[in-house]
């Protein structure tokens, strides 16, 4: 299969196409070195300088600068046409004291393992509750990401870490070796189980992040609102008291 071509679009005030380009080498080599053997799956990055117009046949990912929901860095979603859409809100990252390369890493890589956005997984041990399939929710503060030249990109879990039946420590959880068992969240991660039985989201407290719910772009349910959201890391966003 063809590997989807996804153009990163700089429409941010605060960041200048020469800020925005040399990074996107260094997420084709996250890509392509890191994610796609685990994940199975690869991307073609294309950087697109301010004013250009993204082709309709590809994925996109938008750097703008101030998201219109508190607290929200960036998230992934789908557009009225289907296709992938990341957004990536720089101006909110700096002032939240967040890279916003993580975030943009973050929401490639998530869009790459959960592309229409709507995979869940259930918990063996927890029936009745699902998790996003998002892959760098757990291990999301910028304090566990890596470098690669010089730019700092998200960790991610690898697929083990939503399969339950792994003994701790019998296998690689995520790629930087932070996470030891199945569904383990590191402090300041965030992950979201939904009650199917009562169409809840299983918080501890009320996620501050939540999408609105009149976001032209969106037509789905309450629980998919809330998947692919990149929270600012300041350790009160673990939701399941499980984990
Ligand atoms: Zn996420």
């Amino acid at each position: 299969m063809a590997h989807p071509r996804i153009e990163i679009i700089n429409e941010s005030t605060i960041l200048d196409d020469s800020d925005v380009k040399p990074v996107v080498p260094s997420l084709q080599t996250q890509v392509r070195r890191d994610f796609a053997l685990p994940w199975g799956a690869n991307a073609k990055l294309v950087f697109l300088p301010k004013k250009s117009n993204p082709s309709p046949a590809s994925w996109w990912i938008g750097i703008f600068d101030d998201s219109h929901q508190a607290g929200v860095l960036g998230y992934h979603d789908i557009t009225a046409k289907g296709l992938p859409l990341g957004k990536v809100f720089a101006r909110t990252d700096k002032q939240l004291g967040c890279e916003w390369t993580v975030t943009l890493s973050h929401e490639l890589l998530e869009m790459l393992g959960n592309p229409s956005s709507n995979l869940f997984v259930q918990h063996q041990s927890n029936k009745g509750f699902l998790y996003p399939y998002e892959v760098c929710d757990a291990c999301e503060p910028d304090k566990f990401g890596y470098k690669i030249d010089s730019v700092l990109v998200s960790d991610f879990v690898y697929p083990a870490w939503f399969e339950h039946f792994h003994k701790k420590g019998s296998t690689r959880f995520d790629h930087c070796k932070l996470t030891v068992r199945p569904f383990q969240v590191l402090p300041g991660g965030s992950i979201y189980t939904f009650d199917v039985r009562t169409h809840r989201i299983n918080a501890q407290r009320k996620p501050k992040h939540v999408r609105p719910r009149n976001d032209s772009e969106r037509r789905d349910t309450e629980f998919r609102a809330i998947n692919g959201v990149r929270a600012p890391s300041n350790g009160n966003n673990v939701m399941n008291s499980e984990v």
